[in-house]
């Protein structure tokens, strides 16, 4: 059973091993909910304080809980506007429950962050973004941004796959914003702001929203590539960035691909984010990878050699998120069995973390043609043919040489399943391929990357 000490001490012990800030800035809006048979509800305020939860600070709870308690706790968080702690169970069975919560009982920490304030994540800062080789323009555009929005680069698209740095990147410009100046700044996901919108349909009182998000003088949206298919919220989305931009206003938007991927979206829409700015965000190369996990060392307080680093840079190529969750699981180790970290320890806890990022068992030649012919904008069946013409070439080459690579099929299957082409051509292919690899070509080594990841997350759906 859950008592109020051991939530006290989990709180306490979680306070102490991380920056005060960080502690101030997301503990104090979680509010204890309720905890049955070892499953423990705990509140917080909206989806996006819930994600963070889940992915930064789940596994932290969970054990320190169950350290405490002595038994096994599992964790989850549920959304609650102004939540309110359930009572918890007193510190021993004998002690009497006189004291019934009274109504008007306030939480034991009250969010002291206005509601805007709790989109940003403080630990999303220039300071703490390494600017690397896939990074650096998107970083310094960002910067640029920061520092006279509204004037350089406006409207601004960062666009790249997950895990790569864009919430990192267009919160930056929030944080920057809020702390060197008096504008007012709102950062919103697309999803939020199609719930918020649908909402404010509910409630008759669509405008509240528009007074909302029109009188901003900064507005980050994030992840737009939630709208296609959704024309309502296109239709005021549209109407928003007319008014905004009229006036002069910054807008920043992310997506996970390019704006002309972007299915079911209206053209003058389409138009609107391609208008301005558009920056490619690529998965960093093995010296910014080394880079970021030193910095992210840095940041927690913590040690690790450098073969560990080196060996987490090397097995982990596509996302900066899969890096940290690698020191995250080596710290919790290291902290919690007090040992410290050698390679071969490093190696034995992170297996599943690694094989499952390099894992290729569902992937299908199908699938390689079907995202690169996606990326490319060709159709399959031209990557499938015969023509010769350079914009199909490469794709072709591309698409075989990733067969070789991520599946386990023969030079002969592959051929088949390419219209029927002889072994010899798909070698013919695949070393051409390999040949510009080796001579380092960077545009050619930041597209394989990319379509590996791509290719690699579409196969886990
Ligand atoms: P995206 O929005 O592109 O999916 P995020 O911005 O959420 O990715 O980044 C995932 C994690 O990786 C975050 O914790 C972020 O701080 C970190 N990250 C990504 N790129 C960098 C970088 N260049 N330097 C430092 N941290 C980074
Ligand atoms: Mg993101």
């Amino acid at each position: 059973m859950l008592t109020s000490d051991i939530w006290e001490s989990t709180i306490s012990q979680i306070k102490d091993s991380l920056p005060e800030s960080e502690f101030s800035s997301w503990f104090s809006r979680l509010v204890f909910g309720g905890e049955d048979n070892g499953k423990v509800t705990l509140y917080v305020p909206s989806a996006f304080v819930r994600d963070r939860f889940e992915s930064n600070y789940k596994e932290l709870i969970e054990n320190s809980l169950s350290e405490i308690g002595e038994q096994s706790f599992s964790v989850s968080f549920e959304i609650k506007k102004d939540a309110h702690p359930q009572q918890m169970a007193a510190k021993s069975e004998e002690t009497p429950k006189t004291e019934p919560s009274k109504p008007e009982a306030k939480p034991a920490k009250t969010p002291k962050a206005s509601a805007d304030d709790m989109m940003f994540n403080p630990a999303y800062t220039f300071e703490s973004f390494v600017a690397g080789d896939n990074s650096s323009f998107a970083y310094s555009a960002c910067l640029a941004i920061a520092k006279n929005p509204g004037s350089a680069y406006n409207p601004c698209l960062l666009y790249g796959g997950v895990g790569l740095g864009k919430t990192h990147l267009i919160q930056s410009i929030g944080n920057y914003i809020k702390k060197n100046t008096k504008l007012k700044v709102t950062y919103v996901t697309a999803e939020n702001f199609t719930n918020e919108y649908i909402q404010s349909l509910n409630d008759k009182n669509p405008q509240q929203f528009k007074n909302k998000y029109r009188k901003v003088n900064v507005l980050l949206i994030d992840d737009i590539h939630f709208l296609q298919k959704k024309e309502g919220i296109q239709n005021e989305l549209f109407n928003t960035f007319n008014d905004l931009y009229d006036t002069g206003r910054q807008i920043v938007f992310t997506c996970d691909r390019p704006v002309e991927e972007l299915k079911d979206i209206s053209d003058r829409l389409r138009s609107r984010f391609e208008r301005g700015l558009n920056i490619d965000l690529l998965p960093p190369n093995y010296e910014t990878r080394v880079a970021i996990l030193r910095k992210k060392c840095q940041e927690k307080g913590v040690e690790f050699s450098d073969e560990v680093i080196e060996y987490i840079a090397a097995n982990i190529s596509s996302n900066v998120r899969a890096l940290e969750s690698c020191l995250t699981k080596l710290i919790a180790y290291s902290e919690l069995l007090h040992k410290d970290i050698s390679l071969e320890t490093a190696k034995e806890q992170l297996k599943h973390i690694i094989s499952s990022n390099n894992d290729t068992s569902g992937i299908s030649i199908d699938l390689i043609i079907r995202v690169v012919s996606s990326y490319f904008n060709v159709s399959p069946f031209d990557i499938k043919g015969k023509n010769k013409n350079q914009s199909v070439v490469l794709p072709r080459q591309l698409a075989m040489y990733l067969c070789r690579k991520l599946t386990d099929f023969s030079t002969t299957e592959i051929g088949s399943e390419f219209g029927g082409k002889n072994h010899t051509t798909v070698m013919y292919n695949v070393q051409k391929m390999e040949a510009r690899l080796r001579s380092s070509e960077k545009e050619i080594n930041n597209l394989i990357e990319k379509l590996e990841t791509q290719i690699k997350l579409e196969s886990k759906k």
